[in-house]
Protein backbone atom coordinates (compact mmCIF):
# COMPACT_ATOMS: atom_id res chain seq x y z
CA UNK A 1 0.00 0.00 0.00
CA UNK A 2 1.30 3.59 -0.83
CA UNK A 3 2.22 5.61 1.97
CA UNK A 4 0.45 8.86 0.10
CA UNK A 5 -2.38 8.74 -2.14
CA UNK A 6 -2.42 9.45 -5.80
CA UNK A 7 -4.10 11.28 -8.07
CA UNK A 8 -6.81 10.76 -11.07
CA UNK A 9 -4.85 11.27 -13.96
CA UNK A 10 -1.65 8.75 -12.52
CA UNK A 11 -4.71 6.14 -11.43
CA UNK A 12 -6.42 6.68 -14.70
CA UNK A 13 -3.37 6.13 -16.63
CA UNK A 14 -2.17 3.35 -14.81
CA UNK A 15 -5.64 1.50 -15.09
CA UNK A 16 -5.94 2.45 -18.30
CA UNK A 17 -2.61 0.40 -19.49
CA UNK A 18 -4.13 -2.64 -17.42
CA UNK A 19 -7.37 -2.15 -19.56
CA UNK A 20 -5.64 -2.42 -22.64
CA UNK A 21 -4.22 -5.94 -22.48
CA UNK A 22 -7.86 -7.16 -22.21
CA UNK A 23 -9.31 -8.39 -25.57
CA UNK A 24 -11.72 -6.75 -27.19
CA UNK A 25 -15.51 -8.99 -27.19
CA UNK A 26 -15.40 -8.28 -30.96
CA UNK A 27 -12.43 -11.20 -30.87
CA UNK A 28 -13.75 -13.50 -28.61
CA UNK A 29 -16.00 -16.40 -29.70
CA UNK A 30 -15.48 -17.76 -26.88
CA UNK A 31 -17.57 -16.49 -24.02
CA UNK A 32 -21.08 -16.40 -23.04
CA UNK A 33 -20.78 -12.92 -21.79
CA UNK A 34 -20.61 -10.03 -24.20
CA UNK A 35 -20.98 -6.25 -23.80
CA UNK A 36 -23.92 -5.08 -21.67
CA UNK A 37 -26.60 -2.97 -23.03
CA UNK A 38 -25.66 0.65 -22.59
CA UNK A 39 -28.70 1.11 -20.36
CA UNK A 40 -27.15 -1.54 -17.97
CA UNK A 41 -24.27 0.20 -17.53
CA UNK A 42 -25.73 3.51 -16.64
CA UNK A 43 -28.22 2.05 -14.01
CA UNK A 44 -25.48 -0.44 -12.99
CA UNK A 45 -23.48 3.03 -11.74
CA UNK A 46 -26.74 4.68 -10.01
CA UNK A 47 -26.59 1.16 -7.94
CA UNK A 48 -22.96 1.02 -7.01
CA UNK A 49 -23.22 1.85 -3.49
CA UNK A 50 -26.57 -0.02 -2.23
CA UNK A 51 -26.42 -3.59 -0.67
CA UNK A 52 -29.28 -5.76 -0.55
CA UNK A 53 -27.50 -7.95 1.75
CA UNK A 54 -29.15 -5.30 4.36
CA UNK A 55 -32.64 -4.83 2.14
CA UNK A 56 -34.44 -2.26 5.21
CA UNK A 57 -31.61 -0.30 4.26
CA UNK A 58 -32.22 -0.14 1.36
CA UNK A 59 -36.29 -1.11 0.68
CA UNK A 60 -36.23 0.76 -2.84
CA UNK A 61 -33.40 -1.29 -4.29
CA UNK A 62 -34.83 -4.73 -2.95
CA UNK A 63 -38.36 -3.76 -4.40
CA UNK A 64 -36.54 -3.83 -7.82
CA UNK A 65 -34.84 -6.58 -6.91
CA UNK A 66 -38.45 -8.46 -6.37
CA UNK A 67 -39.61 -6.89 -9.49
CA UNK A 68 -36.69 -8.53 -11.19
CA UNK A 69 -37.52 -11.59 -10.48
CA UNK A 70 -41.75 -10.79 -11.30
CA UNK A 71 -40.10 -10.57 -14.77
CA UNK A 72 -37.95 -13.59 -14.85
CA UNK A 73 -40.81 -15.80 -13.10
CA UNK A 74 -43.20 -14.05 -16.02
CA UNK A 75 -40.93 -15.13 -18.39
CA UNK A 76 -40.68 -18.54 -17.28
CA UNK A 77 -44.16 -19.10 -17.21
CA UNK A 78 -44.45 -18.72 -13.11
CA UNK A 79 -45.05 -14.88 -12.92
CA UNK A 80 -45.51 -15.39 -8.89
CA UNK A 81 -42.27 -17.19 -9.17
CA UNK A 82 -39.93 -16.80 -5.50
CA UNK A 83 -36.10 -16.00 -5.41
CA UNK A 84 -33.71 -13.85 -5.34
CA UNK A 85 -30.86 -12.21 -7.85
CA UNK A 86 -27.72 -14.04 -7.27
CA UNK A 87 -23.82 -13.32 -8.62
CA UNK A 88 -24.77 -16.18 -11.65
CA UNK A 89 -25.14 -19.54 -12.69
CA UNK A 90 -22.60 -20.69 -9.94
CA UNK A 91 -24.09 -19.23 -6.76
CA UNK A 92 -27.99 -20.61 -8.48
CA UNK A 93 -27.13 -24.22 -9.14
CA UNK A 94 -24.94 -24.47 -5.89
CA UNK A 95 -27.61 -23.08 -3.61
CA UNK A 96 -30.88 -24.96 -5.40
CA UNK A 97 -28.99 -27.59 -4.39
CA UNK A 98 -28.65 -26.71 -0.92
CA UNK A 99 -32.37 -26.22 -0.89
CA UNK A 100 -32.60 -29.79 -2.27
CA UNK A 101 -30.65 -31.12 0.70
CA UNK A 102 -32.26 -29.52 3.12
CA UNK A 103 -35.63 -30.88 1.73
CA UNK A 104 -34.68 -33.94 2.37
CA UNK A 105 -33.59 -35.74 5.63
CA UNK A 106 -30.51 -37.48 4.64
CA UNK A 107 -26.73 -37.66 5.69
CA UNK A 108 -25.79 -35.25 3.03
CA UNK A 109 -22.39 -37.59 2.46
CA UNK A 110 -24.61 -40.26 1.45
CA UNK A 111 -26.74 -38.01 -0.93
CA UNK A 112 -25.96 -38.13 -4.38
CA UNK A 113 -27.46 -36.28 -7.57
CA UNK A 114 -27.70 -37.15 -11.04
CA UNK A 115 -26.91 -35.05 -13.95
CA UNK A 116 -25.94 -34.73 -17.75
CA UNK A 117 -22.83 -35.35 -18.55
CA UNK A 118 -22.83 -32.24 -20.03
CA UNK A 119 -23.42 -30.00 -16.91
CA UNK A 120 -21.49 -26.82 -16.29
CA UNK A 121 -18.16 -27.09 -13.82
CA UNK A 122 -20.69 -25.12 -11.24
CA UNK A 123 -22.03 -28.69 -10.25
CA UNK A 124 -18.55 -30.00 -9.32
CA UNK A 125 -17.84 -26.75 -6.96
CA UNK A 126 -21.28 -27.47 -5.49
CA UNK A 127 -20.30 -30.96 -4.89
CA UNK A 128 -17.25 -30.51 -3.06
CA UNK A 129 -19.27 -27.64 -1.50
CA UNK A 130 -22.29 -28.90 -0.06
CA UNK A 131 -20.38 -33.18 0.39
CA UNK A 132 -23.00 -34.41 -2.02
CA UNK A 133 -21.61 -36.84 -4.96
CA UNK A 134 -22.21 -36.43 -8.60
CA UNK A 135 -23.81 -39.49 -10.96
CA UNK A 136 -23.41 -38.42 -14.93
CA UNK A 137 -25.62 -39.48 -17.04
CA UNK A 138 -24.85 -40.56 -20.51
CA UNK A 139 -26.09 -38.55 -23.73
CA UNK A 140 -27.71 -39.56 -26.94
CA UNK A 141 -26.14 -38.81 -29.99
CA UNK A 142 -27.24 -34.93 -30.52
CA UNK A 143 -25.70 -34.44 -27.01
CA UNK A 144 -28.55 -34.63 -24.80
CA UNK A 145 -29.11 -36.06 -21.29
CA UNK A 146 -30.54 -39.75 -22.08
CA UNK A 147 -33.52 -39.96 -19.40
CA UNK A 148 -33.30 -43.85 -19.37
CA UNK A 149 -29.71 -43.30 -18.16
CA UNK A 150 -30.53 -40.94 -15.57
CA UNK A 151 -33.74 -43.00 -14.23
CA UNK A 152 -31.06 -46.10 -14.26
CA UNK A 153 -28.70 -43.78 -11.73
CA UNK A 154 -31.18 -43.23 -9.66
CA UNK A 155 -31.62 -44.74 -6.02
CA UNK A 156 -32.69 -44.24 -2.26
CA UNK A 157 -29.79 -41.62 -1.56
CA UNK A 158 -30.57 -39.11 -4.92
CA UNK A 159 -32.10 -36.17 -3.77
CA UNK A 160 -32.04 -34.06 -6.91
CA UNK A 161 -31.96 -34.50 -10.76
CA UNK A 162 -30.35 -31.62 -12.91
CA UNK A 163 -31.32 -30.77 -16.72
CA UNK A 164 -29.87 -28.51 -18.95
CA UNK A 165 -31.67 -25.72 -21.12
CA UNK A 166 -28.78 -24.60 -23.09
CA UNK A 167 -25.40 -27.06 -22.21
CA UNK A 168 -22.46 -25.08 -22.18
CA UNK A 169 -20.53 -26.98 -25.14
CA UNK A 170 -23.37 -27.56 -27.42
CA UNK A 171 -26.07 -25.47 -26.47
CA UNK A 172 -28.05 -27.95 -26.46
CA UNK A 173 -31.16 -28.70 -24.42
CA UNK A 174 -32.06 -31.59 -22.51
CA UNK A 175 -35.11 -33.07 -22.86
CA UNK A 176 -36.48 -31.20 -20.04
CA UNK A 177 -40.23 -32.66 -19.95
CA UNK A 178 -38.74 -36.20 -19.51
CA UNK A 179 -36.62 -35.98 -16.99
CA UNK A 180 -39.89 -33.52 -15.37
CA UNK A 181 -41.59 -37.14 -15.39
CA UNK A 182 -38.69 -39.13 -13.93
CA UNK A 183 -38.52 -36.14 -11.07
CA UNK A 184 -42.14 -36.73 -10.28
CA UNK A 185 -41.91 -40.69 -10.38
CA UNK A 186 -38.96 -40.86 -8.16
CA UNK A 187 -40.35 -37.50 -5.85
CA UNK A 188 -37.25 -35.67 -6.83
CA UNK A 189 -36.23 -32.55 -6.66
CA UNK A 190 -35.49 -30.89 -10.39
CA UNK A 191 -33.34 -28.57 -11.19
CA UNK A 192 -32.67 -26.65 -14.68
CA UNK A 193 -29.87 -24.60 -15.12
CA UNK A 194 -30.84 -22.55 -17.92
CA UNK A 195 -27.96 -20.12 -17.28
CA UNK A 196 -27.32 -19.47 -20.76
CA UNK A 197 -30.62 -20.78 -22.32
CA UNK A 198 -32.61 -19.19 -20.45
CA UNK A 199 -32.50 -15.59 -22.23
CA UNK A 200 -32.02 -16.96 -25.53
CA UNK A 201 -35.48 -20.36 -25.58
CA UNK A 202 -38.21 -18.20 -25.08
CA UNK A 203 -37.22 -15.78 -27.83
CA UNK A 204 -36.83 -18.14 -30.45
CA UNK A 205 -39.34 -18.75 -33.30
CA UNK A 206 -40.12 -22.27 -31.57
CA UNK A 207 -39.66 -21.94 -28.00
CA UNK A 208 -39.67 -25.57 -26.57
CA UNK A 209 -40.55 -26.39 -23.05
CA UNK A 210 -38.23 -25.67 -20.58
CA UNK A 211 -39.12 -23.52 -17.50
CA UNK A 212 -42.21 -24.09 -14.76
CA UNK A 213 -44.49 -24.91 -17.45
CA UNK A 214 -42.60 -28.25 -17.36
CA UNK A 215 -44.44 -30.30 -14.31
CA UNK A 216 -41.75 -31.40 -11.93
CA UNK A 217 -39.61 -28.03 -12.32
CA UNK A 218 -38.50 -27.00 -8.90
CA UNK A 219 -35.93 -24.15 -9.45
CA UNK A 220 -34.17 -22.56 -12.51
CA UNK A 221 -30.80 -20.60 -13.01
CA UNK A 222 -31.24 -18.03 -15.79
CA UNK A 223 -28.14 -15.40 -16.26
CA UNK A 224 -28.95 -11.88 -16.92
CA UNK A 225 -25.40 -11.39 -17.56
CA UNK A 226 -25.41 -13.79 -20.23
CA UNK A 227 -27.74 -13.89 -23.09
CA UNK A 228 -29.87 -11.02 -20.76
CA UNK A 229 -27.35 -8.35 -22.32
CA UNK A 230 -27.02 -7.20 -18.48
CA UNK A 231 -23.64 -5.91 -16.14
CA UNK A 232 -21.81 -9.00 -14.54
CA UNK A 233 -22.74 -9.88 -11.72
CA UNK A 234 -26.01 -10.58 -12.99
CA UNK A 235 -27.83 -13.81 -12.05
CA UNK A 236 -31.26 -15.55 -10.74
CA UNK A 237 -32.19 -18.16 -8.84
CA UNK A 238 -35.83 -18.83 -9.42
CA UNK A 239 -38.47 -21.34 -6.90
CA UNK A 240 -41.58 -22.86 -7.97
CA UNK A 241 -42.77 -21.25 -4.23
CA UNK A 242 -41.82 -19.30 -1.54
CA UNK A 243 -41.30 -22.30 0.57
CA UNK A 244 -38.41 -23.74 -1.35
CA UNK A 245 -36.73 -20.25 -0.90
CA UNK A 246 -37.23 -20.63 2.74
CA UNK A 247 -35.25 -23.89 2.62
CA UNK A 248 -32.12 -21.11 2.88
CA UNK A 249 -33.29 -19.18 5.50
CA UNK A 250 -30.57 -18.50 8.01
CA UNK A 251 -31.21 -15.82 11.18
CA UNK A 252 -28.90 -12.91 10.88
CA UNK A 253 -27.82 -10.52 14.04
CA UNK A 254 -26.92 -7.19 13.30
CA UNK A 255 -28.81 -6.19 9.96
CA UNK A 256 -31.97 -4.56 9.15
CA UNK A 257 -33.21 -8.00 8.01
CA UNK A 258 -33.74 -11.25 10.63
CA UNK A 259 -33.22 -13.95 8.34
CA UNK A 260 -31.15 -14.08 4.93
CA UNK A 261 -31.59 -16.42 1.74
CA UNK A 262 -27.98 -15.51 -0.64
CA UNK A 263 -24.92 -17.26 -0.01
CA UNK A 264 -23.17 -13.71 -0.20
CA UNK A 265 -23.92 -11.51 2.49
CA UNK A 266 -23.03 -7.92 1.45
CA UNK A 267 -24.61 -8.20 -2.46
CA UNK A 268 -24.97 -5.52 -5.17
CA UNK A 269 -28.05 -3.98 -5.67
CA UNK A 270 -26.66 -2.97 -9.15
CA UNK A 271 -26.96 -6.62 -10.47
CA UNK A 272 -30.59 -6.09 -10.50
CA UNK A 273 -31.30 -2.63 -10.98
CA UNK A 274 -29.19 -3.34 -14.39
CA UNK A 275 -30.92 -6.78 -15.10
CA UNK A 276 -34.17 -4.87 -14.01
CA UNK A 277 -33.53 -1.82 -16.34
CA UNK A 278 -32.48 -3.59 -19.13
CA UNK A 279 -35.47 -5.84 -19.70
CA UNK A 280 -37.83 -3.32 -19.34
CA UNK A 281 -35.55 -0.86 -21.97
CA UNK A 282 -35.81 -4.49 -24.47
CA UNK A 283 -38.81 -6.06 -22.99
CA UNK A 284 -39.45 -9.35 -25.12
CA UNK A 285 -39.41 -7.74 -28.77
CA UNK A 286 -35.72 -6.50 -28.05
CA UNK A 287 -34.65 -9.44 -26.88
CA UNK A 288 -36.33 -11.25 -29.76
CA UNK A 289 -34.59 -9.02 -32.24
CA UNK A 290 -31.15 -9.67 -30.37
CA UNK A 291 -31.56 -13.81 -30.52
CA UNK A 292 -32.64 -13.55 -33.84
CA UNK A 293 -29.69 -12.02 -34.93
CA UNK A 294 -27.46 -14.05 -33.20
CA UNK A 295 -28.99 -17.29 -34.29
CA UNK A 296 -29.09 -16.29 -38.21
CA UNK A 297 -25.31 -15.70 -37.48
CA UNK A 298 -24.87 -18.76 -36.25
CA UNK A 299 -26.18 -20.15 -39.10
CA UNK A 300 -23.73 -18.19 -41.23
CA UNK A 301 -20.70 -19.33 -39.42
CA UNK A 302 -22.33 -22.77 -39.17
CA UNK A 303 -22.52 -22.44 -43.32
CA UNK A 304 -19.05 -21.15 -43.85
CA UNK A 305 -17.67 -24.12 -42.18
CA UNK A 306 -19.25 -27.09 -43.68
CA UNK A 307 -18.31 -24.91 -47.14
CA UNK A 308 -15.01 -25.50 -45.61
CA UNK A 309 -15.90 -29.59 -44.95
CA UNK A 310 -16.08 -28.57 -41.06
CA UNK A 311 -19.12 -30.29 -40.14
CA UNK A 312 -20.82 -28.98 -36.56
CA UNK A 313 -21.01 -32.29 -34.31
CA UNK A 314 -24.66 -30.92 -33.70
CA UNK A 315 -26.55 -28.90 -35.85
CA UNK A 316 -26.70 -25.87 -34.03
CA UNK A 317 -29.97 -25.54 -31.37
CA UNK A 318 -29.06 -22.48 -29.97
CA UNK A 319 -26.51 -19.75 -31.20
CA UNK A 320 -23.42 -22.06 -30.35
CA UNK A 321 -21.73 -23.66 -33.16
CA UNK A 322 -19.24 -26.66 -33.08
CA UNK A 323 -16.63 -28.11 -35.63
CA UNK A 324 -14.81 -30.99 -36.49
CA UNK A 325 -11.41 -30.49 -36.92
CA UNK A 326 -7.92 -33.21 -36.24
CA UNK A 327 -6.72 -30.95 -33.88
CA UNK A 328 -8.77 -28.82 -32.33
CA UNK A 329 -6.02 -27.65 -29.84
CA UNK A 330 -3.50 -26.88 -32.22
CA UNK A 331 -6.43 -24.63 -34.31
CA UNK A 332 -7.12 -23.13 -31.19
CA UNK A 333 -3.63 -22.12 -30.74
CA UNK A 334 -2.63 -20.85 -34.24
CA UNK A 335 -6.34 -18.81 -34.19
CA UNK A 336 -5.07 -17.77 -30.72
CA UNK A 337 -1.83 -16.33 -32.29
CA UNK A 338 -4.21 -14.48 -34.88
CA UNK A 339 -6.06 -12.74 -31.94
CA UNK A 340 -9.24 -14.50 -31.80
CA UNK A 341 -10.51 -16.66 -28.59
CA UNK A 342 -12.31 -20.05 -29.56
CA UNK A 343 -12.61 -22.78 -26.73
CA UNK A 344 -12.55 -26.69 -27.89
CA UNK A 345 -15.27 -29.35 -26.49
CA UNK A 346 -14.53 -32.10 -24.50
CA UNK A 347 -16.08 -35.45 -25.67
CA UNK A 348 -15.90 -35.41 -28.47
CA UNK A 349 -13.18 -33.06 -28.99
CA UNK A 350 -14.34 -30.04 -31.54
CA UNK A 351 -14.04 -26.21 -31.47
CA UNK A 352 -16.49 -24.48 -30.19
CA UNK A 353 -17.61 -21.15 -30.99
CA UNK A 354 -20.84 -18.53 -28.97
CA UNK A 355 -22.23 -16.50 -31.04
CA UNK A 356 -22.93 -13.72 -28.74
CA UNK A 357 -24.15 -10.16 -30.21
CA UNK A 358 -20.89 -8.88 -29.95
CA UNK A 359 -20.23 -11.55 -32.74
CA UNK A 360 -22.10 -9.80 -35.88
CA UNK A 361 -21.60 -10.74 -39.50
CA UNK A 362 -19.03 -8.87 -40.08
CA UNK A 363 -16.92 -10.51 -37.20
CA UNK A 364 -17.88 -13.95 -38.40
CA UNK A 365 -16.57 -12.89 -42.19
CA UNK A 366 -13.05 -12.12 -40.25
CA UNK A 367 -12.99 -14.96 -38.32
CA UNK A 368 -13.54 -17.56 -41.38
CA UNK A 369 -11.22 -15.26 -43.60
CA UNK A 370 -8.12 -15.86 -40.86
CA UNK A 371 -9.93 -19.96 -40.22
CA UNK A 372 -9.47 -20.39 -44.00
CA UNK A 373 -5.37 -19.52 -43.84
CA UNK A 374 -5.37 -22.18 -40.89
CA UNK A 375 -7.58 -25.23 -42.07
N1 LIG B 1 -24.49 -22.98 -16.18
C1 LIG B 1 -24.22 -22.92 -17.49
C2 LIG B 1 -25.03 -23.76 -18.44
C3 LIG B 1 -23.19 -22.12 -17.98
O1 LIG B 1 -22.91 -22.12 -19.28
C4 LIG B 1 -22.44 -21.34 -17.04
C5 LIG B 1 -21.37 -20.48 -17.50
O2 LIG B 1 -21.02 -20.39 -18.62
C6 LIG B 1 -22.78 -21.43 -15.69
C7 LIG B 1 -23.80 -22.25 -15.29
C8 LIG B 1 -22.01 -20.65 -14.66
O3 LIG B 1 -22.33 -19.29 -14.74
P1 LIG B 1 -21.44 -18.19 -14.02
O4 LIG B 1 -20.11 -18.23 -14.70
O5 LIG B 1 -22.20 -16.93 -14.27
O6 LIG B 1 -21.35 -18.52 -12.58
Amino acid sequence: MWETGGDDAEILADLGEARKLDVPYSRVLSSMCTNPHPIAVRIHQEFVNTNLGDPKLFPGTAAIERRCIGLLGDLLHLPGAAGYMTTGGTESNIQALRTAIHLKQIDRYRANIVVPESVHYSFEKASQLLGISIRRAKLDDQMRADPGDMASLIDRDTIALVAVAGTTEFGQIDQIEAVGKLAQEYDLYLHVDAAFGGFVIPFMAKPVKFDFEVPGVKSIAIDPHKMGMSTIPSGGLLYRDESLLKQLEINVQYLTSMVQTSLAGTRSGASAASAYAVMRYLGREGYRQIVSRCIDNTVILKDHLIDMGLEPVIDPVLNIVTARVNDPQAIRKRLFEKSWYVSTTTHPCALRMVVMPHVTEDVVQGFITDLKTIV
